[in-house]
C-alpha cells in the first residue's frame, strides 16, 4: 500500500463520521430575517413546539413574516392537515425579537438574512455580545463558506450551516455543513433538531453552494441563457423541463420561487469561488435583478404575477 493509499485508508468518509456526543437540547430559537426562508424556518420549529424568536431590520418585517407564519398555518387548517388548537399553539410560540437582546435566552440563533456576506457578517459580529455562553450560531446560507461567517463570531466552534430547503414545511431535506473549527456537539445538535423537525439531514463539505445548489442553480442559469440567447420563449422553456425531464417545476419558474436575487448572489459566489467561466451569471438574470424585478417576492421576475395568473414577462 503506498503512502497515498494509507492515507485514503485512513480517512473514509470524514465529513460523514462524528462521535457520539450527547447533544444540547434546543428549547428556544431564534431566527434573524423573517423573509420567505426564516418566516419557514420559524413555522416548522414552533410546530415541533420549540419557542422561536424572530428578528428583521423593521417592525413591519418582522410582522410580515408572522402574518406569512400565520397565513401558512391556517392554509393547513384549511386543508385538515392541522387542528386549529394546534395552530394556536404554534403561533403563539412565535414572539417578535426586534433586538439581538430578545436572543439571550435562545440555545440556538439561524440566520436567515438576505443572501449577501457582508449583511451576514455584520449580523453575526453585532450579535454575540448578546447571546449565552453556550448558544449555537448556524447560517441559512445558500452558498456562502461556512468557516468564513464563522470567523467574525466569537464561537466558531459553535457554529454551523443548516440550508433548508424553499419551502421549508414541504421540504424534506436539510443540508448541514460544518465549518473548519465546527465541533461534533454542535453538529451532532444540528442533527438531532433537523430529526426533531421530521426532516432528513445531508451532510455537504463546506465549498461553494455546497451540494443542491451547487448542481441546480447552474442548471437555472443555462435556463436563463437558452432565454437570452432566443433558443426558447419562456413557457417553451419551463414546459421543456417539466414535460421532457420530468421536472415539477420549470427552472424560470423555480427562479421565481428562489428569488432572482438570490440567485444572482449564488452564481457570483460559485463564479468567484470557483474561478470557473462555466458559473458566469447570465447577464439577463443580472438585468432582472437590476430592475428590481426579482420574482415571486416583487410580484414580477420571468413571470408577471400582479394579475394573480402568471404572465411570461418574454
Ligand atoms: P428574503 O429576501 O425573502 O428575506 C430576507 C430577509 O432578510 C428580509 O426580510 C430582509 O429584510 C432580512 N434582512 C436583511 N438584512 C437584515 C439584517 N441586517 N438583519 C435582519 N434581517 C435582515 O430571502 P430568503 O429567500 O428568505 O433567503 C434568506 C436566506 O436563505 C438567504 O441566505 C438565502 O440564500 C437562503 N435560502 C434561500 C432559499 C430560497 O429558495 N429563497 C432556499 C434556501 C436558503
Amino acid at each position: 500500500m503506498t503512502s497515498w493509499q494509507r492515507f485514503r485508508v485512513a480517512k473514509p468518509g470524514a465529513q460523514e463520521q462524528s462521535k457520539r456526543v450527547n447533544p444540547m437540547s434546543i428549547e428556544k430559537v431564534g431566527v434573524v430575517g423573517a423573509g420567505q426562508m426564516g418566516a419557514g424556518i420559524a413555522q416548522v420549529c414552533a410546530l415541533a413546539g420549540i419557542d422561536v424568536f424572530i428578528n428583521d431590520i423593521t417592525a413591519e418585517r418582522i410582522k410580515h413574516g408572522i402574518d406569512a407564519i400565520a397565513g401558512a398555518l391556517g392554509k393547513l387548517v384549511e386543508k385538515k392537515q392541522l387542528d386549529e388548537d394546534a395552530s394556536a399553539t404554534a403561533l403563539a410560540r412565535v414572539k417578535p425579537a426586534p433586538s439581538f437582546a430578545d436572543f439571550a435566552d435562545c440555545d440556538l440563533v439561524i440566520e436567515a438574512a438576505s443572501e449577501n456576506e457582508e449583511v451576514k457578517r455584520r449580523i453575526f459580529a453585532g450579535l454575540c455580545a448578546f447571546l449565552k455562553p453556550d448558544a449555537m450560531l448556524a447560517s441559512n446560507t445558500s452558498s456562502i463558506s461556512i468557516t468564513r461567517l464563522a470567523s467574525v463570531t466569537d464561537r466558531p466552534e459553535r457554529f454551523i450551516g443548516i440550508h433548508f430547503m424553499n419551502p421549508v414545511y414541504k421540504m424534506q431535506l436539510v443540508e448541514l455543513i460544518r465549518g473548519i473549527a465546527t465541533e461534533d456537539v454542535t453538529f451532532e445538535a444540528a442533527k438531532a433538531l433537523i430529526a426533531r423537525l421530521g426532516k432528513t439531514a445531508t451532510v455537504s463539505e463546506d465549498f461553494p453552494a455546497f451540494i443542491v445548489n451547487r448542481i441546480l442553480l447552474p442548471m437555472i442559469n443555462e435556463a436563463i441563457y437558452t432565454l437570452y440567447e432566443g433558443v426558447g420563449s419562456v413557457e417553451s422553456i419551463d414546459t421543456a423541463m417539466r414535460l421532457g425531464a420530468n421536472h415539477p417545476m420549470g427552472p424560470l419558474q423555480l427562479a421565481d420561487f428562489i428569488g432572482l436575487d438570490t440567485l444572482l448572489s449564488v452564481m457570483q459566489v460559485l463564479h468567484e469561488g470557483l474561478a470557473d467561466s462555466k458559473y458566469r451569471p447570465c447577464p439577463l438574470l443580472v438585468k432582472y435583478v437590476e430592475a428590481g424585478w426579482l420574482g415571486r417576492k416583487t410580484q414580477r421576475g420571468f413571470y408577471d404575477y400582479r394579475s394573480g395568473t402568471p404572465v411570461p414577462t418574454r
